[in-house]
């Protein structure tokens, strides 16, 4: 990417940065927020629309209610103030992929109100103000590319048009564009952990766009500041306010007024590009909307939406690092929560008598390394875990020898099989009987006598190069501690 901050270096200290970020995120809900027509992704075009969708007149809508139990799931989850009664507001402006001439959404009373969010920056805890979150649907989508006529006009396929969304805004309080990417990460993390959403940034069922001033370090208000829109990939983000960062630096540093407006993302030229002025709220002419009654909660709602939100990821990293949890490294924490099926598959192999050092050692390499090799999710992996967990029972009581004990797993996986009956049944137990291994490490010896030479010579580290030779005839199923043992004694002699 062109980087002005090459030739500006150091200029962008000189400011204090002020980033804020609007996330759209679609709800995983059966069917659309207004109607009936399925909420997928992809579908030939035009294909999932129906009356109420494609914006006919006199087509009345009707509120999905999962979308209001998962809008307000988010909510609670992020902290935020949930509203008894909020209401509907027709946003109106024109876009070919707009067919009513506006887009339902929420203004003057969204579903939720000021929240917080506390999440980690590189080891730092942060805490985020969130300023709303609200219920909105989706519009579709314009295609200019790749059609049959692409040449000379532009497609519209409205199979989004109406597909449930939150629109979460965050108050500027995020000062670099590492903090706001790790935001952005973490809001991600906390809404699959809620089951709300599949945020595929790649499908675009989560959009983040951002705003970003700058400003001398010290100053009490804002300068004009820049949206940057539809940014669909963490990289995007961070290359977006990078840019933008250096860019509104050289124009400050120079003296030239900032101009408040909406610029996209170029990513071939890793560059922002100014879009058109930004509008204001009244340009939108938002008012009532007058097809669809006030969304009212109550008490059981509010407290459904609330036994709905799990242990989130955060407290959960917490909790397994804790000396009074599991006292796993932050590393390896961070790896299982990142995920919530793969933590409630640790737990689960913890419950059935695992050691949690081993159980999150297993799930991180063996268990990682099957998933990489079946291009499968955890929710894909066959063993229960607490078979999983009687395989590191058979590894601990020397039944089956760790070095062969990823493969004990494979056979689980692929038979349903116990693990005390691949071990018995076929040649995976342990060789632990030195007059065994005896022969096989005399052999070792006879076969690297230069090797032996060397490490009586001085050269101990030729140890361990002896040993895998033993452990590597014995196709991995010796016990390392006897191999030691009669490696030591046969270069005694
Ligand atoms: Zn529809
Ligand atoms: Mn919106």
């Amino acid at each position: 990417m062109p980087s002005p901050a090459a030739v500006n270096d150091g200029l962008a200290e000189r400011f204090e940065t002020v980033i804020g970020l609007e996330i759209h995120v679609q709800l995983q809900t059966r069917t659309k927020l207004f109607c009936s027509c399925p909420n997928a992704f992809g579908g030939a075009p035009n294909s999932r629309t129906c009356p109420i969708c494609l914006g006919m007149p006199g087509a009345l809508p009707v509120l999905n209610e999962a979308a209001v139990r998962y809008a307000t799931r988010a909510a609670l989850a992020l902290g935020c103030v949930v509203n008894r009664r909020s209401r509907f507001a027709r946003k109106n402006y024109f876009y070919p992929d707009l067919p009513k001439g506006y887009q339902i959404s929420q203004y003057d009373q969204p579903l939720a109100g000021e929240g917080r969010f506390e999440l980690d920056v590189e080891g730092r805890r942060q805490s985020v103000r969130i300023i709303r979150l609200h219920l909105e649907e989706d519009a579709g989508k314009s295609i200019h590319d790749g059609m049959p006529r692409s040449a000379t006009g532009s497609y519209v396929d409205l199979n989004r048009c109406g597909v449930p969304l939150v629109e979460i805004v965050t108050a500027p309080e995020l000062r670099s564009a590492g903090e706001a990417v790790a935001f952005l990460s973490a809001l991600r993390d906390t809404l699959l952990y809620l089951e709300v959403t599949d945020a595929s940034m790649e499908e675009g069922s989560l959009r983040c766009d951002a705003n970003i001033s700058l400003r001398e370090h010290g100053a009490a208000t804002l300068n004009p500041k820049t949206e940057l829109k539809n940014l669909n990939s963490f990289r995007f983000l961070r290359q977006a306010l990078a840019f933008e960062i250096e860019r509104q630096a050289a124009l400050l540093a120079a003296g030239e007024p900032l101009r408040q407006g909406t610029r996209l993302f170029d990513e071939r030229g890793g560059e922002t590009i100014a879009m058109r002025v930004k509008e204001e709220a009244h340009d939108y002419r938002y008012f009532p909307e007058p097809d669809l009654v006030p969304v009212a909660l109550d008490e059981a709602a509010l407290a459904a939406a609330a036994a709905a939100v799990p242990e989130l990821p955060l407290a959960r990293f917490d909790r397994f690092v804790a000396p009074a949890g599991y006292e796993l490294s932050t590393d390896a924490a961070a790896e299982l929560v990142a995920e919530r099926r793969r933590a409630d598959y640790f737990e689960a192999m913890v419950a059935a008598g695992a050691a949690p050092q081993a159980a999150a050692n297993w799930v991180r390499m063996e268990i990682g390394r099957w998933l990489n090799e079946s291009a499968a999710e955890m929710a894909g992996f066959p063993v229960p875990a607490a078979a999983m967990a009687e395989l590191l029972r058979a590894i601990d009581d020397g039944t089956v020898a760790a070095g062969v004990a990823g493969q004990v797993m494979d056979r689980m996986a692929e038979t349903g099989r116990a693990a005390a009956d691949i071990i018995a049944g076929e040649a995976f137990r342990q060789i632990s009987a030195s007059d065994q291994l005896a022969p096989v490490v005399k052999a070792v010896l006879a076969a690297h006598p230069d090797e032996v030479a060397a490490f009586h010579g001085g050269r101990e580290q030729v140890f361990g190069f002896l040993m895998g030779q033993v452990m590597k005839a014995t196709q991995g199923k010796a016990n390392p501690d006897t191999v030691r043992r009669l490696v030591r004694a046969g270069l005694e002699r």
